[in-house]
């Protein structure tokens, strides 16, 4: 919990912001970091006097994704298992599929489903594993200078690990994402339904926080039930099937770029890298 990686704050009663505090990789996740993330919403899950957690981040950016340096050569040494998956130590995709299956799939998974409201509170680029923390939360309160991408087909993968693309943007838009590797600016995300509200940066941290305390005072209780319930209309819609689905796809495509080029995305990627981001 002492990790500087991510920050814990009780700004008042009832309410937990946690922080994604490594503004100087604009908040690039690696394990250690995804880690302290998962202790910090289990603490607050835990902690009774707590209604609603606010998750932030430091810097210009809310998140740039994955570590790319650690997600090529990443190691759960060390690291203890929260979920039931298992092989984290076997060569090829096993061990790799463990791996993202664990602290990718299994931890955005695991956030959506905290018995207690949260809220995304997110400013600048929101780059695919950066996606996998903001759709997990029920609320999205965003910036007007708010982007989010999901760059992953131009690495040669079919989608981030936890696929909500569909029920975030609906399927057309889902697709052009995907297929383009193109942005989704604020207003659009606002417009589609996959955030809630759009305010100016500077009014961002007390927007969030206002609509923190008009929760808190509702009782804990019903809260829980009735995010348990929109969650319930979701996967009765099929969306954990299609996620697990989309996952294996993923997989799979792992595998293809390491057989075609030695390393689990496609090297082309690299030198694309920067023309791609270029467009956001
Ligand atoms: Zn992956």
């Amino acid at each position: 919990m002492s990790d500087n990686r991510i920050r814990y704050e009780q700004p008042e009663v009832g309410i937990v912001r946690i922080v994604l505090a490594r503004p100087e990789t604009r908040n690039s996740q690696d394990t250690r970091m995804l880690h302290a993330l998962n202790d910090a919403f289990d603490r607050a899950a835990q902690d009774d006097t707590v209604k609603v957690i606010i998750l932030a981040a430091d810097g210009p950016h809310f998140s740039s994704g994955h570590d790319l340096r650690e997600k090529l050569e990443g190691s759960m040494d060390g690291y203890p298992t929260v979920g039931t998956w298992c092989g984290f130590g076997c060569e090829g995709v096993e061990g790799l599929m463990a791996r993202e299956r664990e602290i990718y799939l299994g931890f955005s998974e695991r956030w959506r489903n905290i018995p207690k409201p949260t809220i995304a509170e997110v400013q600048g680029k929101v780059v695919a594993g950066g996606l996998m923390l903001v759709w997990p939360c029920d609320i999205v309160i965003a910036a007007d200078d708010a982007l989010f991408v999901d760059n992953t087909v131009a690495m040669g993968i079919a989608g981030a690990e936890f696929f909500n693309h569909p029920w975030e943007l609906g399927v057309r838009k889902a697709k052009e994402m995907l297929f383009t590797s193109d942005s989704v600016s604020a207003a659009d995300a606002y417009r589609l339904g996959m955030v809630n509200h759009v305010v100016p940066p500077a009014e961002l941290s007390e927007f969030a926080m206002s609509m923190a305390r008009r929760i808190a005072e509702q009782p804990l209780f019903a809260l829980k039930l009735a995010k348990e319930s929109v969650n319930a209309a979701q996967d009765n819609q099929g969306r954990a099937g299609a996620m697990y689905t989309a996952f294996t796809a993923h997989q799979l495509c792992h595998a293809h770029n390491r057989l075609i080029g030695g390393q689990i995305v496609d090297l082309a990627f690299f030198h694309r890298q920067k023309e791609i981001a270029d467009r956001w």
